[in-house]
C-alpha cells in the first residue's frame, strides 16, 4: 500500500510519571479491530513497561522471568478480536506445528471437561467479581497449561494477548504456583488496553465488556465488522484514560 493511503497518528501518553510518544500509520481503508492488533499490542506492552519501570524505581523488584510459566495455567481472558487474531495466527503456522497446536487445544478442552467448557462458553454470566474469581480458581486448579506454553516459555510471545502482557508480579515467583489475593502482588498497571478491547466486540467500542477464555479461541466464529481504519483507531485511543 502506498504511504499516502495511510494516516499518521501522533500519540503522547503520560502514565506513572512517564511519557511515551509514538507515531503510527493507520491504513486509510476499512479495517477490522483485529487488523489494528499489531499496533495495539505493541502499545499495550509500552504502557505495561512504563508501569514496570515505575514499580522498580520505587524499589520493588518484578519477579516475572523468561522460563517461568506459572501464570500460564490461569484462565486467560481474550477479546473477540484477539480470539480471531490467535485463530488466524494458528492457521498461518506450518502444517506440522499447526497440527500440534490444534492438538494441544483439543487436549486442554478434553482435560477441562465438557461441563466446565460449557460454563466457559458463557462467561457473560459472570457479572460479579466473586463469580469471575471462582471460575478462575476452578480453571487454575485443573492445572492445564496454555496450549502455547512450550517448556515453560510462551511460543507466541510477540503475539501474546493483552492480559498476558498486563500480568506482572512483585511477590516471589513460587507463589504463582498457588496464587491467592494474599500471596500474589500484581504490579499496578493503571492503563490496561485489554479493558478497552473487551468493549470492542461490536467493532466500535460501544459494547459492554465481552471476553472469552483463550482456550476457546480456535472455536470462536463471531463476525468482525469493518470500519474506516483511522476512525476505528481514533475511537480506540479516545477511550484511554476514561
Ligand atoms: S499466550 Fe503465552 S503468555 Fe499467555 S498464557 Fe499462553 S503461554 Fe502464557
Amino acid at each position: 500500500m502506498p504511504d499516502d493511503d495511510r494516516i499518521a497518528f501522533k500519540l503522547e501518553l503520560t502514565v506513572c510519571d512517564r511519557t511515551i510518544e509514538a507515531e503510527t500509520p493507520i491504513p486509510n481503508q476499512p479495517l477490522r479491530v483485529v487488523d489494528l492488533l499489531p499496533v495495539l499490542l505493541a502499545f499495550d506492552s509500552a504502557l505495561v513497561g512504563m508501569a514496570a519501570d515505575k514499580t522498580e524505581s520505587d524499589g520493588q523488584k518484578i519477579s516475572c522471568r523468561e522460563g517461568c510459566g506459572a501464570c500460564c495455567r490461569q484462565i486467560v481472558p481474550v477479546a473477540e478480536a484477539e480470539a480471531v487474531y490467535i485463530a488466524e495466527l494458528v492457521a498461518d503456522l506450518p502444517a506440522p506445528r499447526q497440527a500440534y497446536i490444534r492438538q494441544r487445544f483439543q487436549e486442554a478442552l478434553a482435560a477441562l471437561g465438557e461441563e466446565f467448557v460449557e460454563r466457559l462458553h458463557d462467561t457473560s454470566k459472570c457479572h460479579e467479581l466473586a463469580e469471575r474469581r471462582r471460575l478462575g480458581e476452578e480453571y487454575f486448579n485443573r492445572g492445564i497449561p496454555c496450549p502455547f506454553l512450550d517448556q515453560e516459555r510462551c511460543s507466541i510471545y510477540q503475539h501474546r494477548p493483552m492480559r498476558c502482557r498486563e500480568y506482572l508480579v512483585t511477590s516471589p515467583a513460587e507463589n504463582c504456583s498457588n496464587p491467592s489475593p494474599e500471596t500474589v502482588r500484581p504490579v499496578d498497571v493503571p492503563v490496561q488496553l485489554s479493558r478497552i478491547l473487551f468493549c470492542f466486540a461490536d467493532g466500535l467500542g460501544d459494547q459492554s465488556t465481552r471476553w472469552l477464555p483463550l482456550v476457546l479461541a480456535l472455536e470462536f466464529s463471531g463476525e468482525q465488522k469493518r470500519f474506516p481504519g483511522p476512525e476505528l483507531f481514533r475511537r480506540f485511543v479516545s477511550q484511554i484514560g476514561h
